[in-house]
């Protein structure tokens, strides 16, 4: 995986990121019915392995989502609030706000707690607002890839034990498998992910694992649609295939994947991934930048860079573009503020290293 990778543009950006060839490779399988019994050979061998990634076992399932991760939030939002019952949304940036108005847009009652960007939402502030009325849910993105802040989830599943009809929503889509996420352990009912941040497969796929207590919630809401219903999904998922047609190139592609995942360990692979972190932190204060993530909450993932030294920043991007880099800019509102740098997915210390010393060159000369 360390082999020269920069013969075409690698994407340094935080999704869809660099795909490794052998996992291209994969989808290139001979398609077959997804009504055969050969698709459901593969949907049932598919199935353990996705529950080992997503740290769970009986009680829970893992559907394929024929969508990118933003289906799943409409899946969430749609199947696990009853129309006349509040969620509370935790917001501490662009995604976190966005999930926020998936549930407005299907018709939920949201509450929102919201922190300056940049901070993560303290347990305290969850607490006290879990002591004020009840809710149906708390949705909560674990990595808030705008800002690069990681919440503390161990944290919040603590307080969460104590709400036993409060289901436990978390969209992990820019840290599965690139961060610790102990699903069954931390109680949380519904996972949403997508396949092209850290789990580096192309995009157009999305794993959600959902509890039963997600399941009995769902039977109490009358109008959950069609393509995003997760008993839909289960009655489909007992037969190991799923409702529509799904996209079996990238199941073939995440067959393999996970494969490699489990090779290398998925302690191991948290530890790549915050090794990587440590380095952009540590060039960030040797360049005189700053992060724009509170201290302690920094992402292991994707790394919110504050522009302090004012750089041309698309000049840099260009720069980069030459050595076959592909950069981030800044999300949303903090798009001439920040810049992003991913180091997610099958991404290495020495690729990080290049990227490093590709952007000392350019501000060397600046
Ligand atoms: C990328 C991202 C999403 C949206 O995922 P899609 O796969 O593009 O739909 C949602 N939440 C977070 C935290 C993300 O980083």
């Amino acid at each position: 995986m360390t082999d020269d990778i920069f013969d075409h543009d690698v994407l340094f950006i935080p999704g869809p990121v660099e795909v490794r060839r052998e996992i291209l490779d994969a989808q290139g399988g001979w398609m077959i019915g997804h009504r055969s019994k050969a698709f459901a050979d593969l949907y049932a061998r598919l199935q353990p392995k996705l529950k080992e990634a997503f740290f769970v076992g009986d009680g829970y399932r893992v559907y394929i989502y024929t969508s990118s991760g933003s289906g799943i939030w409409e899946s969430a939002s749609r199947c696990c609030v009853r129309d006349d019952q509040p969620v509370l949304h935790l917001v501490n940036g662009a995604f976190s706000e966005r999930w926020a108005g998936v549930s407005r847009e299907n018709g939920k009652q949201v509450d929102v707690l919201e922190v300056p960007w940049g901070q993560a939402v303290k347990p305290e502030q969850l607490a006290d607002a879990l002591k004020q009325k009840h809710y149906d849910a708390v949705a909560v993105v674990y990595n808030e890839t705008s800002t690069g802040v990681i919440n503390p989830l161990p944290q919040y599943a603590e307080i969460m034990r104590g709400y036993p009809d409060t289901l436990f929503l978390v969209d992990a889509v820019s840290c599965w498998l690139g961060a610790e996420l102990d699903t069954a352990a931390w109680g949380i009912d519904l996972v949403v992910t997508s396949s092209q941040k850290c789990f580096a497969l192309p995009p157009g796929i999305a794993f959600g694992a959902v509890s039963d207590r997600v399941l009995a919630r769902a039977k109490e809401i009358p109008y959950r649609g069609y393509y995003f219903d997760v008993l839909t999904l289960e009655k489909h998922h007992e037969k190991n295939n799923t409702p529509a047609t799904p996209p079996i190139s990238l199941m073939y592609a995440a067959d393999r994947q996970l494969d490699a995942i489990r090779a290398e360990g998925y302690a191991n692979r948290f530890r790549r991934h915050a090794q990587m972190a440590g380095m952009v932190r540590a060039w960030v204060e040797r360049q005189g930048f700053a992060m724009f993530s509170e201290e302690g909450y920094h992402s292991p993932t994707v790394s919110t860079v504050r522009n302090t030294r004012s750089i041309d920043f698309p000049a840099l991007q260009a720069h980069l573009k030459k050595q076959h880099i592909t950069l981030g800019g800044g999300y949303g509102k903090l798009k001439d503020e920040t810049f992003r740098i991913a180091h997610m997915g099958d991404a290495q210390p020495a690729h990080i290293e290049r990227l490093l010393s590709a952007m000392d060159a350019f501000l060397a000369q600046a």
